[in-house]
């Protein structure tokens, strides 16, 4: 058997998120609301499942690009390690001004924002993309000749830093808000209240920031207005990831020339046409539902996050065992859970054919996993209750849970 130990941050982080929470309701504070941190946490829980992969391809990546075009042969020797901190914190404010100040960026990127909460949970809203844009830029890297296993061994020091920026627990930090970024200022840069727009994109110095610019630091006269400047209104797991990219793709197609075209694609998210939301919800559909949703249901939602969040620690801990269509199917039995706990809490009817193919996703592959060799009579048993008793099926399941 071979072990991930990585893995043990899943617990770590539940742990830290937990005493969060505690503290917070400790001290009558406003926040945790339990829907956000559903939402936040089901983004997080992708990103950290499809990371094993991830992490992999840019290994090789790296590895390959120091080997064949390294500017020069980088030995580790402590100070090479705080040089590569250095060179990496500065990529990252590049990365993550630019994926503010581009369209087609902001669109991977915008999903960090979305989140109207700002506690430890929101560090966990990164999506898939978000990390192959950002392994994309760290290219640099080892084009400057670092060689792949230290940078893999920074991007993971490096990443653990920002999950501690996200909380509203702890006050400015004396000298330290001089050269580090801190909650405060990463507070700031959560922010939608006008003046705060575009702060702060350091990532573990501040320093960048000060020197190009964007610094701001956090007033104790403004009430912080967290998310985006036009809140999304939905859990909507995949409305949530993709939403911006059919705004731009609608404001494209709007544009007669060009020109207006490209500015659309890599223009500033401010110029964006706000029609294209609208547009876009209206071609989609999405409209939240804003009933309330009931504690039994709430807690259908709650067990299946917790599920989730064990199955993730069990799957990564014992990754390189898998076999890949059990993997496959890992992921798309957790997409699966995750589209229709975002679908729950807005009262979706739809939420039955998600449960439908998650419970033949199941059947299935336990008769293939338990060698029974009956994949065809599940397919078959699942066909003749597709045709017969779907819609019964459909109308108990929707009164069970909505009432
Ligand atoms: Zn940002
Ligand atoms: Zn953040």
């Amino acid at each position: 058997m071979k072990y991930n130990f990585l893995a043990f941050s899943v617990p770590f982080f539940v742990l830290l998120i937990y005493i969060e929470f505690v503290i917070t309701k400790k001290k009558k504070l406003a926040g945790f609301e339990l829907h956000t941190v559903i939402a936040n946490l089901s983004v997080g829980i992708l990103e950290r499942l499809l990371d094993v992969y991830t992490g992999a391809v840019f290994y090789f990546i790296y590895d390959f690009l120091q080997k064949n075009y390294g500017l020069i042969n980088i030995k580790p020797t402590p100070l090479v390690w705080l040089g590569l901190l250095i060179c990496t914190d500065f990529v990252w404010y590049w990365y993550h001004r630019l994926a503010h100040e581009v369209n087609l960026l902001w669109a991977i990127h915008i999903v960090h924002h979305q989140s109207e909460d700002f506690n430890f949970t929101v560090s966990a809203r990164i999506t898939v993309l978000q990390a192959f844009l950002r392994g994309g830029f760290w290219c640099v890297l080892p084009l400057l000749g670092f060689p792949a296993q230290m940078i893999i061994v920074m991007l993971l020091i490096h990443g653990l830093y920002p999950f501690f920026t996200h909380t509203k627990l702890v006050g400015k930090l004396g000298i330290l808000e001089y050269l580090f970024v801190t909650p405060s200022h990463h507070r700031v840069h959560h922010a939608s209240n006008e003046q705060y727009l575009d702060k702060n994109y350091g990532d573990v110095l501040i320093i960048w920031d000060k020197l190009f610019g964007t610094y701001q630091s956090e007033e104790e006269e403004t009430t912080i207005v967290y998310g985006l400047t036009k809140p999304l209104n939905t859990y909507d797991f995949l409305w949530q990831h993709f939403h911006y990219f059919i705004e731009i793709i609608v404001a494209v197609a709007k544009q007669n020339t060009i020109r207006g075209k490209i500015k659309a694609i890599f223009g500033k998210p401010e110029t964006l046409d706000p029609m294209a939301r609208i547009e876009a919800e209206r071609i989609f559909n999405v409209k939240q539902n804003m009933d309330t949703i009931k504690k039994p249901l709430n807690t259908y939602v709650k067990w299946q996050i917790g599920i989730l969040l064990v199955a993730l620690f069990g799957f990564i801990l014992l990754e390189k065992n898998f076999s890949p269509i059990l993997s496959v199917l890992f992921i798309a039995l957790t997409v699966l859970t995750l589209i229709n706990c975002g679908a729950i809490m807005e009262h979706k009817r739809w939420v039955f054919n998600i449960e439908f193919v998650r419970a033949f996703l199941t059947v299935s592959s336990l008769v293939y996993f338990t060698g029974l060799n009956g994949l065809l009579v599940a397919i078959f048993l699942f066909a003749t209750v597709l045709a017969t008793s779907y819609k019964y099926l459909e109308n108990r399941y929707l009164r069970l849970v909505y009432r």
